[in-house]
């Protein structure tokens, strides 16, 4: 089919929930690369949203892939699975999660998480419920998810919320104490703030906010959704910060391009949920979880972690010599290993976002920020290609 025909396609059957896309749609993947179905070859620097950690049809990955293909799809959780075991011990191994539950999708872990903590509470008779997010948060688009997103316009037409979730401002340790009542179950947030703009918390308000959950009786609960799986150059942002939260979620790269979430909590919290209280017919299926496994090989194999840790310094360093060059265009400059958000002067934003695109750069434009979030295993000839393209467009 042609681009149009996709197009048109698209807008008679597609429900309109992503309006406008760009035009473009893509055939094929290598690496960091991504072919469109009119030609065109594309860097693909957000990497599916957080998504393909390894790139498109990493060999190894995909190796791994097909052989589980060819054994079994799915089985149910009605049997026990080895590669969800397995999956389960990795995920516990290179976190501080002591157990660990799968999922299909970033917003359905977070309701898990959220249940478990509310669980938690109930089993001991206590009264506590309420969940405390920050505003500019994403953790979702279900209805419970939706309740803890600190942005209007994902909740407005969903009104009434799920009663007992509420907001405030991020890094203000004062006002998220004179949130906290009696009835607050959870605190939850994500470490760095992906879908807003690329916003990292302060080292110093993580540490305060696990002192305050201790003191108070809170589970704090980080949104890893984006920032897991090596995103910030360790397994998860907890350890990037140095501070581990009771439960933490994860999804976009864990199966690196097959759908899966994850839950990860430690025992006193995750011992909450007995047979019957939560549960999924998908979750940690034999194929998804392979996938999981194959990253989790796949990190290892290559020093993963180690790329993103000198690819992202050389990165910043690149794109701190571009902000200096063009005085003012660029207002400022966030990041956390490869989650970086790059903050243009208002007017230029959306036409920078669009002008790169052109270039062959794919990026994600949230405000006036635009957001890279590229595969791990990036190399400093592709940041190369980009900063000269970054460079043109200015
Ligand atoms: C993407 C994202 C989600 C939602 O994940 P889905 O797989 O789209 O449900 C939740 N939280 C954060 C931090 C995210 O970046």
């Amino acid at each position: 089919m042609t681009l149009d025909e996709i197009i048109a396609l698209d807008k008679k059957y597609y429900m309109n929930t992503f309006g406008d896309r760009l035009p473009v749609a893509f055939e094929s993947g290598k690496g960091i690369k991504l072919f469109s179905t009119d030609g065109k070859e594309y860097y693909d620097f957000l990497g599916g949203i957080a998504v393909n950690a390894l790139g498109h049809s990493h060999p190894k990955h995909i190796a791994n892939l097909k052989r589980q293909l060819e054994k079994v799809l799915h089985t149910s959780n009605l049997y026990y699975i080895e590669n969800q075991a397995r999956l389960a011990e990795k995920l516990c191994e290179h976190s501080c999660a002591d157990k660990a539950f799968f999922a299909s999708t970033g917003a359905e872990a977070n309701e898990g998480a959220i249940k478990l903590a509310k669980i938690y509470f109930y089993k001991q008779g206590k009264d506590k419920f309420e969940v405390i997010s920050l505003n500019k948060s994403f953790h979702g688009r279900t209805l419970a998810t939706v309740a803890a997103t600190g942005q209007k316009k994902y909740q407005m037409p969903y009104r009434p919320l799920i009663p007992g979730f509420k907001q405030v401002e991020p890094n203000n340790i004062e006002e998220m104490k004179a949130a906290i009542t009696d009835k607050t179950a959870a605190i939850m947030i994500e470490p760095i703030q992906g879908e807003s703009g690329v916003y990292p918390m302060d080292k110093e308000y993580i540490a305060e906010l696990r002192k305050i959950c201790d003191e108070k009786e809170i589970i704090l609960i980080f949104d890893e959704v984006q920032t897991g799986m090596g995103r910030t150059g360790e397994y998860f942002a907890h350890q990037y910060y140095g501070t581990e939260p009771d439960i933490f979620t994860c999804a976009k790269a864990l199966g690196g391009g097959i759908p899966i979430g994850g839950i990860g909590a430690k025992d006193f919290v995750a011992a909450a949920f007995a047979p019957g209280d939560h549960g999924t017919t998908f979750g940690g299926n034999p194929f998804a979880a392979a996938a999981g496994l194959s990253v989790f090989e796949i990190f290892e194999e290559e020093n993963i972690l180690d790329n993103v840790k000198q690819i992202s310094m050389y990165f910043m360093d690149k794109l701190e010599d571009v902000k200096n060059k063009h005085n003012g265009s660029i207002v400022d400059l966030r990041n956390a290993g490869l989650l970086i958000g790059i903050e243009l002067k208002e007017n230029i934003a959306r036409d920078i976002f669009m002008k790169l695109f052109n270039e062959g750069f794919l990026t994600s434009l949230c405000g006036n920020t635009i957001r890279l979030a590229p595969p791990l295993i990036i190399t400093k000839q592709d940041v190369d290609e980009f900063i000269k393209a970054l460079e043109k467009v200015l």
